[in-house]
């Protein structure tokens, strides 16, 4: 089992979608990304920031999670990130209206000493120079680098990003996001000029529409489990980061079979995330229902064939 390191911001969501929207709520990229961690059992370290408006009861929630807040700055007299998104009536697509950067413009992270040799990163969502920092700290080369990042960073920080991207194993991005970042429509296309831009291994979040995943000529695809009830997609993508990166960290196995079984892992602790606001799922989330998730994910997936 391998050490997890976890950057990304600990934030107030604000979200619309067509079934309701919520005042300043428990978000940010590394909180799902822990939240979903957490369920592998793993030794996961959250690094960030705070403002002092941040809620002791959010900060106990995630320890509560076993997640180590060593790492997590906070700053009494400034604020939290906060974030506004109003989901489009499909729920796929969404309009950022606010980002309020606060603490994070200024943030200079530390990893947390015992955590400079973990073999698994997780460079959640934020600063492209943030992500960097963190990867400059560690004192062994990791055995796995995961980077996540969205269209705020691709248009405000694009050569930072791209000098990040760089020095990381597997770069986790949306459709969009990846048409955004290559200039490219073919998703195909896209993951190709992502491979040559340094990560061995590219993955297409295609929200209800799954998941690719590319390696070199390999291509795998996860579907999307069929849902009832969709809520919120808010921290999807980064619940699917967290599982996926909490799987590997548990099996410590990066073949492409086994990070095959990441993004299905992935996949099914991203399904419950939509089911509520915010993170109100994943909190209360047992493990015999992650069990049986993937399981269905099985399912929904397999069937013999005879070619006539
Ligand atoms: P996701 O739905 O997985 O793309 O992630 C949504 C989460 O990302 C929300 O909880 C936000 O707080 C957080 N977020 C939104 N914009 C940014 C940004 N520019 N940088 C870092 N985190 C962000």
């Amino acid at each position: 089992m391998g050490k997890l390191v976890i950057v990304g911001t600990l934030a107030f969501d604000a979200i619309e979608t067509p079934f309701g929207k919520t005042d300043s709520i428990l978000g940010g990229a590394a909180t799902f990304i822990g939240l979903a961690a957490s369920h592998f059992n793993i030794d996961a370290a959250a690094v960030s920031v705070v403002g002092g408006d941040f809620p002791q009861e959010y900060m106990d929630l995630l320890s509560s999670k076993n997640i180590d807040l060593s790492g997590v700055e906070i700053i009494k007299e400034g604020k939290t990130f906060f974030w506004k998104g109003r989901y489009h009536n499909d729920m796929n697509t969404r309009d950022t209206l606010v980002t309020e950067l606060n603490t994070l413009a200024d943030f200079d992270p530390t990893v947390p000493s015992e955590y400079k040799n973990a073999e698994f990163v997780m460079l959640g969502n934020l600063h492209p120079l943030i992500q960097a920092s963190v990867l400059d700290q560690m004192s062994e080369t990791p055995k796995l680098v995961i980077l996540d990042t969205m269209n705020f960073w691709i248009d405000n920080t694009y050569d930072d990003l791209l000098t990040v991207i760089k020095r990381v194993d597997v770069l986790t991005i949306n459709d969009e996001e990846a048409r955004q970042l290559t200039g490219e429509y073919s998703l195909v296309v896209a993951a190709r000029k992502i491979h040559d831009m340094g990560p061995e291994y590219v993955v297409i979040k295609k929200g209800e529409h799954g998941a690719l995943l590319f390696h070199n000529k390999h291509v795998f695809y996860a579907p999307a489990l069929p849902l009832e009830e969709i809520f919120d997609p808010t921290g999807a993508g980064d619940t699917f980061a967290g599982g996926f990166a909490g799987y590997l960290a548990k099996t410590g196995d990066i073949s492409f079979d086994n990070i095959k079984n990441a993004i299905i892992y992935g996949s099914a602790l991203a399904s419950f995330c939509v089911e509520r606001f915010g993170t109100e799922r994943m909190i209360h989330l047992e493990r015999s229902e992650v069990h049986d998730r993937v399981m269905q994910f099985k399912q929904l997936t397999q069937f013999n064939i005879e070619l006539t």
